[in-house]
């Protein structure tokens, strides 16, 4: 099936504010369903205040494995001793009637879903500093000291793949960085091989002789 729509994959360090970016993206009027966020599995325990099919889809490790044996996943991977994946039907649905996606993912993620559709668009995102990072990260009180510090660690790590992404972001101002992320969202729902598709019916009458 032809996929209208466009993938945006965006990732980031734990702590660089993807979550807030994401959200006040969906709630920008001009995403006005046309854009939306995939909810992905993962094996990792709930975090206060996280739902259930809102946030992530929470399963245990062996019905992740089955999931993965059935083919359902576009990507998966395990991250900070977890798994995650990104489920492949309700996208497909999805792209197919012209909504954009976004995938919160890792960079091993984004890796695999470059490799199955090059015409995704991917974005890092990166703290302003490595101070601002680890005060976001104290910041949210959800996890232990040892958690945040592994997460300062595997910060450095995911943010040494910044340069596979298509767009490179500084979340320093908020309003700024939202800004540049849904210009680039724009940006692509105006390409004019898909905007072609969309428009077929008033491309026929204008061009009509
Ligand atoms: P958290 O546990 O803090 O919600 O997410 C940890 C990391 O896992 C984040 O970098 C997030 O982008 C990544 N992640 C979340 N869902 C998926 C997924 O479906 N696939 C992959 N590869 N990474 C994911």
């Amino acid at each position: 099936m032809a996929h209208i729509g466009t993938l945006f994959i965006i990732s980031s360090p734990s702590g660089a504010g993807k979550s807030s970016l994401i959200q006040a993206l969906l709630e920008r009027p001009s995403a006005d369903g046309k854009l939306q966020v995939s909810v992905s599995h993962t094996t990792r325990a709930t975090r206060p205040g996280e739902v259930d099919g809102v946030h992530y889809h929470f399963v245990d490790q062996p019905q992740f494995k089955a999931l993965i044996d059935r083919g359902a996943f576009y990507e998966w991977a395990e991250v900070f001793g977890n798994y995650y994946g990104t489920s492949r039907e309700w996208i497909d649905a999805q792209l197919a009637k012209g909504i954009d996606i976004l995938l919160d993912i890792d960079w091993q993620g984004a890796r695999q879903i470059r490799a199955q559709s090059p015409s995704a668009k991917s974005i890092f995102i990166l703290p302003p500093s490595r101070k601002e990072l680890e005060r976001r990260l104290n910041a949210r009180q959800q996890d232990s000291a040892e958690v945040i510090q592994g997460r300062m660690d595997k910060a450095v790590s995911e943010m040494s793949h910044y340069d596979e992404y298509d767009y490179l972001l500084v979340n320093d101002n908020f309003d700024h960085a939202l800004n540049q992320l849904s210009s680039i969202i724009e940006a692509e729902r105006a390409n004019s091989g898909k905007q072609a598709i969309r428009f077929q019916d008033l491309l026929s009458g204008l061009l009509a002789e």
